[in-house]
């Protein structure tokens, strides 16, 4: 009997290190340690090989727009309506800045003379304010931006960018899925877009192996 039990407890125990193993191996797949980060410089992006259409995220990659998405939350409006998304994207003048790291991306792109396009996940409504501010402080143009919610691969795809920049998961992935290269710019710690235990939401840096821009933060 005795021996029967410690038979059953070694095997329970057995099962739990593979189980902790597997999870751990599953783990490292999602979030790679920092040290295997396949990190680039703002110079190295900017002089990427190669491209000759380029296509940028807006929230948290072209600008830091916690302040405008606050002015929104701030006010009765529920999150995700039309008059939610009408005032956030009126907001961004006077409230949100542009990222420094990207705005010399952006630069070097536009001195090379290769279209820069803009991308944001953000719903259309008021769009126009969004449109202008990226416009006067990039020189992107206003037809150059594009609202989609419902996922970007499809305009990703149909501008033929080579190369699209971005600080979430999902820009990473619509980029893959467009055969675009992906190239992660890095969120603001202070950025608000998270999830509600506090972490940065849909944010795993080199998930999916992608280069990342070193000092991208801000
Ligand atoms: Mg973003």
């Amino acid at each position: 009997m005795r021996k029967e039990a410690a038979g059953w407890l070694f095997t329970r125990t057995l099962i739990f290190v593979v189980a902790m193993a597997a999870v751990t191996a599953c783990r490292s797949v999602d979030a790679p340690p920092a040290e295997s980060l396949q990190f680039i410089s703002i110079e190295e992006a900017a002089e990427l090989p190669n491209i000759e259409r380029a296509g940028f995220d807006i929230d948290d990659t072209l600008l830091f727009s916690t302040p405008a998405f606050d002015v929104g939350q701030a006010s009765s409006h529920a999150y995700d309506s039309e008059p939610f998304w009408t005032l956030v994207n009126g907001s961004d003048r006077g409230n949100s800045r542009v990222k420094l790291s990207t705005r010399q991306i952006v630069e070097r792109y536009q001195a090379r003379g290769i279209p820069i396009y803009a991308i944001t996940a953000r719903s259309g409504f008021g769009g126009d304010g969004l449109k202008s501010f990226i416009s006067d402080e990039l020189g992107i143009p206003a037809n150059h931006v594009f609202f989609e919610p419902d996922g970007k691969a499809d305009r990703i795809r149909s501008l033929r960018l080579d190369v699209y920049f971005g600080d979430s998961d999902s820009d990473i992935e619509d980029a893959m899925d467009a055969e675009a290269k992906p190239v992660r710019i890095q969120r603001s710690p202070k950025s608000s877009y998270r999830n509600k235990d506090g972490s940065l939401r849909k944010y795993q840096p080199g998930r999916y192996g992608e280069a990342v821009v070193a000092d991208s933060e801000n």
